[in-house]
C-alpha cells in the first residue's frame, strides 16, 4: 500500500530508505493520531481546528518532509486536515505547517521523490541520491 525509496550518498556510500503511503495498522495509527491531536500533541492550532470541526479528517499517510533551504529530509506524517463539507459539498483542506528542525523554515510534504531529488547526507554532508524503489504493504 505504499512505496519506498533507497538513497545512497554519492560521497561516502551511506544508505537510507524512506517508506511513504499508508502503512500496516493504518486505522489504528489514524485513530491514535486523532487522539494525539485532540490532546494537543501537534500544536494548539490543530487541536483547535479539530475541536471546531468534529467531522474533520486528518491525512495520516506517511510522507517525506523536505527542507529546500538546508536539504534535510525526514520521515513524517502528512497531517493535512480536511474540514467538513460545506453547503456545496466542497472539502476545505488545511496543510499542516511542518517546520524544519534545523532552520525553522516551512518544509515541503513530498509524496514522491523526483529522480534527481537529493538531500544532505547525515554522515558527511554529501548528496544522498535516490536509488531503487521498493514496494511495501
Ligand atoms: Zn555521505
Ligand atoms: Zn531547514
Amino acid at each position: 500500500m505504499g512505496i519506498g525509496y533507497n538513497f545512497r550518498c554519492e560521497s561516502c556510500g551511506h544508505t537510507d530508505r524512506f517508506f511513504i503511503g499508508i502503512g500496516f495498522a493504518a486505522e489504528q495509527v489514524h485513530q491514535e493520531t486523532l487522539e494525539k491531536i485532540r490532546a494537543g500533541e501537534y500544536g494548539a492550532r490543530w487541536q483547535e481546528l479539530l475541536a471546531q470541526n468534529p467531522q474533520a479528517d486528518v491525512d495520516t499517510s506517511y510522507c517525506m518532509l523536505y527542507c529546500d533551504d538546508c536539504h534535510l529530509l525526514e520521515r513524517g506524517m502528512d497531517l493535512t486536515m480536511r474540514l467538513s463539507d460545506d453547503a456545496e459539498g466542497e472539502k476545505e483542506t488545511v496543510p499542516y505547517p511542518h517546520l524544519c528542525p534545523q532552520c525553522r523554515k516551512r518544509m515541503e510534504v513530498l509524496c514522491h521523490m523526483s529522480p534527481d531529488g537529493w538531500y544532505r547526507c547525515p554522515e558527511c554532508g554529501g548528496k544522498m541520491r535516490r536509488g531503487s524503489m521498493l514496494m511495501w504493504d
